[in-house]
């Protein structure tokens, strides 16, 4: 899986890079055979980025090239998509289980692709209970990895207030011994579900996990919901069924219809809050890079794909969708650049959060231009354009 450390080490690679998108998806004919599809794709790309190269980089990038394509050829990729990074001695390869788009590269690092990649897939976080064990699973970037399995023991948690518990081999059948078993009992279950619900509140906090999927007996899910803060129990969505001891891959097909299902329902949520709230947002392509430019947004939506140009500025890298050739903040040179290639970088200097949406949503938010934000806690709408 992708490490964050590694993927903010990237822009920091020496010289320059070639950077590599490929689908490798095996399930597509293309790509598979002798001579897969990706390899082709691959060198046709590459191709016409030489022809676009000064005569000193063209050595530098064969090598690379030829380097990046003796890898894939020894180490067939068995995901959907895959991400290189090769400059100098060093090479970064991501295998990704999510669809990719075929790029090639070379310069700078080019992490767009791979930054809407990752804001478009938040990590899950995934629990099943049972009666000793608890399993938690990470589901992000299409898999599941098992991330951690504790035995929590039913452990007597107010002893002294229990009395005799009866001995071994004495039955409990009636009286008082009875009652007093069973208030054990029910102690210790909630002793229990405590412990799992503050081990789900320190890993949700600790993995920035967007929910949790908390699977098991009805019992016992609604009972361990009930012990985590309420701050954070909107993030808990149960499933009622006991999967015990299923296997990874069977665990993914099932949960996969169910965050399916309930990302759908968040982007269409936070759509509609968005499109209905006058006060704290902003909708429209200009009014939300003004605004987020200016670090008054808290959180920006958009739709996918997200297409359109801007001007940039070459200097303070300020962008608008003005025909200007000099940026108004600065005053200096300004080039025309995607918006899709700049834009999470453009969220990330400002501190702002990115969320995507698709399908549904997505069409509702093109309505309104596909695109709009948050703003930050007391920032009102009234701003003057940005003069
Ligand atoms: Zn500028």
């Amino acid at each position: 899986m992708l490490k964050p450390a590694v993927i903010k080490s990237l822009p920091a690679l020496a010289g320059p890079v070639l950077s590599v998108y490929l689908d490798t998806d095996q399930a597509k004919k293309d790509n598979r055979g002798l001579k897969p599809g990706y390899l082709i794709r691959l060198e046709s790309q590459a191709k016409k980025v030489s022809q676009t190269l000064s005569l000193d980089d063209q050595e530098p990038f064969r090598k690379q090239l030829l380097e990046t394509e003796a890898y894939l050829q020894n180490h067939p990729p068995r995901c959907q998509g895959i991400v290189i990074f090769a400059g100098g001695k060093r090479k970064e390869v991501f295998p990704l289980q999510v669809p990719v788009e075929d790029e090639v590269h070379w310069g700078r690092p080019v992490l767009a692709q791979l930054l809407w990649v990752l804001e478009e897939h938040k990590p899950y976080g995934i629990v099943v209970t049972g009666r000793k064990r608890v399993r938690f699973f990470l589901y992000w970037l299409g898999e599941v990895l098992e991330s951690q399995e504790k035995e929590f023991r039913l452990e007597p948690s107010k002893r002294k207030e229990m009395g005799p518990v009866a001995r071994p081999g004495v039955r409990l059948s009636r009286g008082t011994n009875r009652d007093v078993f069973e208030r054990h009992r029910a102690a210790e279950y909630a002793h229990y579900h405590q412990q799992i619900a503050e081990r789900i509140e320190r890993w949700c906090t600790s993995e920035q996990l967007e929910s949790v999927f908390l699977v098991g007996l009805a019992q016992m899910v609604k009972a361990i919901k009930k012990q985590i803060p309420s701050s954070l129990s909107q993030k808990i969505v149960l499933i009622e069924e006991a999967l015990g001891w299923v296997s990874q891959t069977e665990l993914l097909d099932r949960i996969k219809p169910v965050v399916v299902d309930h990302e759908r329902n968040r982007e269409m949520a936070s759509v509609d809050a968005l499109l209905g709230d006058r006060r704290n947002a902003v909708v429209g392509v200009d009014a939300t890079l003004v605004q987020l430019q200016q670090g008054k947004v808290r959180s920006v939506v958009v739709m996918k794909p997200l297409n359109g140009t801007l001007q940039q500025c070459v200097s303070c890298l300020w962008a608008d969708r003005t025909s200007d050739p000099v940026c108004p903040s600065c005053g200096k040179q300004r080039k025309s650049v995607a918006l899709r290639d700049v834009f999470p970088d453009l969220v990330r200097r400002n501190n702002a959060s990115l969320e995507v949406v698709s399908a549904e949503a997505g069409q509702r938010l093109q309505e309104v231009g596909g695109m709009g934000a948050w703003l930050r806690e007391f920032e009102t709408k009234e701003y003057s354009a940005f003069a």
